[in-house]
């Protein structure tokens, strides 16, 4: 009996952390570790960005390979390439994106130098290791290995790697305005997102993917009043009709009504980080407590998850005189709204001026594109799951949002379902270091990736 115990015990381990069907050659893990260092080590800090010089070192690597590539030149030291394997074409193409740009480093706070691709106790540590030239490094070498393999594709493989995602998104923007022939057809498109978390002995814990982003929405209000000298108080200053105006959007937003995308149960939960049960206006399960308005009020208590749940209104700005004693023409404030995907911008915007209630006020839209959620039960999270679940069984796949925006929202515009989600393992800590110092990805988990969607895109080739 406790032999029986134990070896069902054993084979219970064993899937849990069954290996890889075909691991990826250790020539090749290697040859993709010090690349990856290579890349780390080429600073594109944005601003300036200056990707050309990745743009070229990435090209030179497809040349060698004999993959078929291109760079778009954008002027100022900046450029997009894109790289294809092509397929047969009896399946529409697959493409994975990511930005060669980062956010700049400060030395001072960093343990190695940020640009150095320095492998420290089983960690590759520099800027854009997790955000996102690691994805980018995965994305690169799965090709490469198809290529070698010369496994026959039905899908063409489109290799997207872009400038100024960090800034402005310049290469999106460009690759989609001046390439449009490129990216027609693309039936999913990978782009940096979210990853596989482990815990600290390396075992997967669950995968979350990224649906979708909310819309910026950023406003400037401005409010016209009778200007005068400030030693004589007037009623219709329009600085006070700004004031007056803050507090009425401020009591609007905390009544902004509530909204659980499709799917996001899960996610919400995780992301609550405490026991959900205890909150008040649970019944039953997540699913019939986020109907409960109650339970909701409870979740939003999160600003996180209070973000993720309706539109939210941040006040940002608020301009008056630049004169003590002198009552101004007008006033303004500045407002970043986020909307959830699939909401409706002219709503919102005539919602917002109800809530005002001042004839005087103008609103312009300063900054606002739509951003689309794409469907969590695709062929691509089918395949997503069956590839994670043959590696580990059971291993929950969690959707979710993002409260802020990247390069995805653009090419959702288009139509193309885009899936925020990097394959590797990273453990809790370091994901929290993107953007901050001591940026660095694991190398078992970087390994790991590279077996990952190797799998998946030749599941994604059959189904
Ligand atoms: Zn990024």
């Amino acid at each position: 009996m406790k032999r029986m115990l134990l070896l069902s015990l054993v084979s219970f381990l064993s899937l849990q952390t069954a290996g890889w069907a075909k691991p990826a050659p250790e020539g090749l893990q290697k040859e993709a570790l010090k690349t990856f260092q290579d890349y780390l080590r080429l600073d594109t800090s944005n601003p300036p960005g200056q990707e050309l010089k990745t743009a070229r070192f990435l090209k030179q690597i497809l040349d060698h390979e004999g993959i078929e590539n291109q760079i778009f030149d954008l002027g100022n030291h900046r450029a997009n390439l894109y790289a294809i394997l092509r397929g047969d074409g009896s399946k529409p193409p697959i493409a994975f994106l990511h930005h060669m740009d980062v956010v700049p480093a400060d030395p001072q706070f960093w343990s190695v130098p940020p640009f150095s691709g320095q492998i420290e106790k089983g960690f590759v540590y520099g800027r854009g290791a997790i955000d996102i030239k690691g994805k980018g490094m995965v994305d690169l070498f799965t090709l490469i290995r198809l290529k070698r393999e010369k496994q026959p594709l039905k899908r063409d493989l489109i290799f997207l790697a872009v400038a100024d995602e960090e800034v402005n998104s310049l290469g999106a923007r460009r690759l989609i305005h001046d390439h449009p022939e490129l990216l027609k057809k693309i039936e999913f498109l990978i782009d940096e997102g979210k990853t596989v978390t482990e815990d600290a002995q390396g075992k997967a814990l669950y995968a979350m993917v990224g649906m979708g982003e909310k819309s910026p929405l950023w406003l400037k209000l401005t409010f016209q009043g009778t200007p005068g000298h400030a030693s004589v108080p007037m009623a219709d200053n329009a600085v006070n009709r700004a004031l007056q105006a803050a507090g009425r959007i401020m009591h609007f937003a905390e009544q902004l009504p509530f909204q659980v995308l499709p799917g996001l149960e899960d996610s919400l939960r995780l992301q609550f980080g405490g026991d959900v049960t205890r909150l008040p206006g649970y019944q039953k399960d997540m699913a019939t407590s986020l109907k409960n308005p109650l339970f909701l009020k409870g979740l939003a208590q999160v600003p996180e998850l209070n973000a993720m749940l309706r539109n939210t209104i941040s006040i940002t700005g608020m301009k008056g005189s630049d004169k003590t004693n002198i009552i101004p023409n007008q006033a303004s404030l500045t407002l970043d709204c986020r909307l959830l995907p699939g909401q409706n911008k002219e709503v919102f915007l005539k919602q917002l001026n109800e809530a005002i209630g001042d004839p005087s006020v103008k609103i312009e839209v300063e900054e606002y594109y739509q951003s689309l959620f794409s469907p969590p039960d695709s062929g691509y999270m089918r395949s997503l799951k069956r590839v994670l679940h043959r590696y580990s069984p059971g291993l929950p796949v969690i959707p979710t949002i993002f409260t802020s925006s990247t390069d995805s929202s653009l090419f959702r515009a288009l139509g193309i379902n885009v899936y925020g989600f990097e394959a590797y393992r990273v453990d809790e800590a370091t994901s929290q270091r993107a953007h901050g110092n001591d940026e660095r990805l694991g190398v078992a988990g970087f390994f790991w990736g590279l077996d990952l969607l190797h799998e998946l895109v030749l599941d994604l080739n059959q189904n």
